[in-house]
């Protein structure tokens, strides 16, 4: 077992404000059980999917630019792969502990159940800031941590992906120290690449745009024409600047986005595309933000009270764990879509369908980038790129065929669009482990 050279903060050191902070695991756990327990699911498969298939912890060595070597912890968590290869990202965060992989990996099953992928879930990371690693020492860090991991993953095993601290570069490094091993170029044991060795044109954008997506359907849906509808954005990352930057694009009015030292509000409509996002630029809404004349209800205001904001719609796009039940009742939204994975406690949740706010659960909104990623698999094993037009076509259809077939469930159960979305996950999933049997 690894040691750990540089621990995660103590939970309560990380949240002394909150009085609702629960791991990732505990929320997905929660909401398994509660979804569970309105569906006829065998106790056997139930009993299953609560833990993860395999969690792997390696110790990564990593000589750092002046001769001296320290010591990171990675894990790969393996949630369940009854219905294809497990798939999910690898997270670069001072934060990450085996716990929150676990969490996330399961929320991973279900999103690829939810999209109807081959897949299933997993998710990996290391314990470490990349904002203290200098370019060189990221890529050593990334080549030592593929090495570790090689045996428990593979183009047919276990597919990593970008998440929060990595990305396409990453992802090249990963794929070019996984290949060298194996002895030929196996573009198909990550996504997220960059297009010129395999990766996907419209990965990047792709789960920003599949939050636009869900988005219009659900306002459309719910009697919201998108020209007469606010939008407000937490996060300017890819998640956040890509949705915004489509909703504004279909004639939605974005008059709230912040980045994590803070917001801006303008009631007018904010010209988000003049705003580089947290990749192309980071921290531009700071700067965006220092440039503006507080006048005519233009403010600048916390990222708190972002979220509090008597909008339309509000896209929580940055961390997880941001409405909990601390400010829960202080949402003003008609409608929450999760751009972030967890961003919504449990308790949060409960009180926001008291509150008859709808919440469109991370598990949909996000799911275009592991849609796309399994584009990019598919384009890898056929060594046939795809324009990014019929990426986009796909994915507007895939992800329009999965909000529908929540809609439906909404519709048929009187459920919460979450219950829904795990009424649609745990059946298929509960499918396949009935068909396949267990073996030995
Ligand atoms: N990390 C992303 C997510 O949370 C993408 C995973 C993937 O593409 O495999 O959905």
């Amino acid at each position: 077992m690894a040691s750990h050279q540089r621990s995660p903060p103590a939970s309560d050191e990380a949240t002394a404000t909150s009085t609702d902070h629960e791991s990732a695991l505990e929320t997905a756990r929660r909401q398994l059980d509660r979804a569970a327990a309105g569906l006829d699911i065998d106790d056997a498969v139930l009993e299953r999917l609560e833990h993860p298939a395999a969690v792997h912890e390696v110790t990564v060595p990593l000589e750092r630019d002046d001769g001296s070597v320290e010591v990171f912890t990675g894990y790969r968590a393996q949630h369940d792969s009854v219905r294809g290869p497990y798939k999910g990202g690898l997270r670069y965060h001072p934060d990450v502990t085996r716990d929150e992989c676990v969490g996330l990996s399961m929320w991973m099953t279900w999103k690829c159940a939810v999209m109807d992928l081959p897949f299933g879930g997993a998710k990996g990371g290391i314990v470490v800031d990349p904002k203290e690693l200098s370019a060189d020492e990221k890529e050593r860090l990334t080549r030592r941590f593929a090495q570790e991991i090689r045996d428990v993953i593979g183009p047919n095993a276990d597919i990593p992906a970008p998440d929060m601290g990595t990305d396409p570069q990453t992802m090249a490094w990963f794929m070019d120290a996984y290949s060298m091993q194996e002895g030929e170029t196996i573009p198909g044991v990550v996504t997220g690449k960059p297009p010129g060795i395999g990766g996907s044109y419209g990965r990047e954008e792709a789960p920003g745009r599949s939050v636009a997506i869900v988005t219009r359907e659900t306002c459309e849906y719910y009697g919201y024409p998108l020209s007469e509808t606010t939008v407000a954005v937490q996060g300017f990352g890819s998640v956040g600047a890509n949705a915004a930057r489509l909703l504004e694009e279909w004639g939605a009015t974005v008059v709230a986005v912040s980045d994590v030292n803070g917001a801006v509000y303008d009631p007018d409509g904010i010209d988000v595309g003049a705003i580089p996002s947290h990749d192309e630029e980071p921290e531009a809404v700071t700067r965006f933000a220092a440039g503006i004349d507080e006048d005519d209800g233009v403010r600048r205001i916390s990222n708190e009270e972002l979220l509090e904001l008597d909008v339309d719609v509000l896209i929580p796009a940055a961390v997880g764990n941001v409405i909990t039940a601390d400010n829960a009742d202080a949402i003003a939204a008609d409608i929450v879509v999760e751009g972030a994975n967890g961003p919504t406690t449990f308790a949060a949740d409960a009180i926001l369908e008291e509150r008859g706010i709808r919440v469109i659960p991370d598990i949909l909104a996000n799911a275009g980038g592991v849609t796309v990623s399994y584009f990019e698999w598919l384009q890898d094993i056929n060594r046939r790129a795809w324009s990014l037009e019929r990426v986009n076509e796909e994915l507007e259809s895939e992800m329009v065929t999965a909000w529908t077939a929540l809609r439906d469930e909404v519709e048929r159960r009187d459920i919460s669009w979450r219950d829904a979305a795990y009424v649609v996950a745990l059946e298929r999933i509960a499918d396949a482990q009935e068909m396949r049997g267990l073996w030995p």
